[in-house]
């Protein structure tokens, strides 16, 4: 009898074999196996790979990252259930539930282990339930992606026009301009250039996001915030459409030829605005405009109407997101502002 050591085979088939198994000129949903729950039931999140006939990019969408964002899902349906294979040069995969049990549950993080899934990529294969979803769904990109387009919201509380940002990745990493012509094909209100080591940003592991992880191996990567959380926006969902069918003609994988995108507003400097005071949180401006110097973001009033707070600013802001939900304690969010901006223009 052999005593030795079992190793745990490797049960589920990964994605880089359901996407070779696809056939081509056709849209295959398939689905990629992470695990299995106590009760038995898998641990999967669906597969839909758009294999064209003649040779092209793989360009990768990823949605509900975070379980409760749902407008990226709905975008990601529509465009996959709209190509037309036949025609298509390259392939388009979708993740579009990366985050299954979170969206299950109605819940921004894995449920299992209340993890945030979009700081816990590279992933692990011998990790926690965040670790191995992260893994499945990047080790498919690693091996198959060129181009990553990974959809968030805003949270359900904020308002916000459809907005882009961009990881500042280092050497090795795809240049800005080539960045910034893929994201521009979005028209978004702003694209927001971020470090992943600002103080500026909210605390976490910013550099376990899919995108900077994506931009590390070279691969062309960025976020699509597509309005608020927890809804279905038609406009936002339109965005998300219109914007990956520009993005998959620039990548050349439709017979026609496309325009240029217009000038993108580029932010490279960007805060949360937090309440000093609890009470309620009264808008004074809009999600999607440029809030002039010393105009009002908004009011915090106390319960007997009287003002506590009032959130302006020494300069203009670019109002990328805004507090709908008027309940405010100390610390916390009622806006996301832009502090620094310029026009970039396609070359
Ligand atoms: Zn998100």
């Amino acid at each position: 009898m052999n005593l030795s050591l079992q190793t745990v085979p490797r049960p589920f088939a990964d994605a880089a074999q359901l996407i070779d198994r696809a056939a081509p000129g056709a849209l295959t949903h398939s689905t990629l196996q992470v695990g299995t729950m106590a009760s038995g039931q898998p641990v999967a999140l669906p597969l839909l790979v758009a294999k064209g006939r003649a040779d092209g990019p793989v360009l990768w969408l990823n949605g509900a990252v975070h379980g409760d964002e749902i407008n990226g899902i709905l975008a990601i349906s529509d465009f996959m259930a709209g190509l037309d294979c036949a025609d298509l040069a390259g392939t388009v995969v979708a993740t579009p539930v990366s985050n299954p049990t979170a969206l299950d549950a109605r819940r921004k993080r894995v449920p299992q282990d209340e993890q945030d899934l979009d700081q816990s990529f590279p992933g692990s294969d011998a990790g926690m339930l965040s670790q191995l979803l992260a893994h499945a769904v990047f080790d498919g990109i690693r091996h198959c992606a060129d181009v990553v387009v990974n959809f968030h919201t805003m949270n359900p509380l904020f308002s916000s026009r459809p907005y882009a940002v961009y990881k500042d990745a280092g050497d090795g990493a795809p240049g800005e301009d080539d960045i910034l012509s893929a994201i521009a094909r979005f028209s978004p209100f702003v694209a927001c250039r971020m470090s992943v080591a600002s103080a500026a940003e909210l605390p976490g592991n910013n550099a376990g996001a899919l995108d900077y992880q994506c931009l590390k191996l070279g691969k062309l990567a960025f976020m699509i915030e597509l309005g608020a959380g927890s809804r279905q926006q038609p406009d936002c969902i339109r965005a998300g459409i219109d914007g990956l069918t520009g993005l998959a003609a620039h990548l050349r994988m439709f017979p026609d030829p496309v325009p240029g995108p217009g000038p993108v507003c580029r932010v490279t400097r960007r805060t949360h605005v937090f309440s000093r005071h609890g009470g309620f949180f009264r808008q004074q401006a809009a999600a999607g405009t440029t809030l002039p110097a010393g105009q009002p973001l908004g009011h915090v009033q106390d319960v007997a109407g009287r003002v506590v707070e009032t959130v302006s600013f020494e300069q203009d802001v670019q109002v990328i997101g805004i507090r709908n939900d008027p309940v405010v304690h100390s610390g916390d969010r009622v806006g996301f502002v832009g502090l620094e901006w310029d026009e970039w223009h396609d070359r």
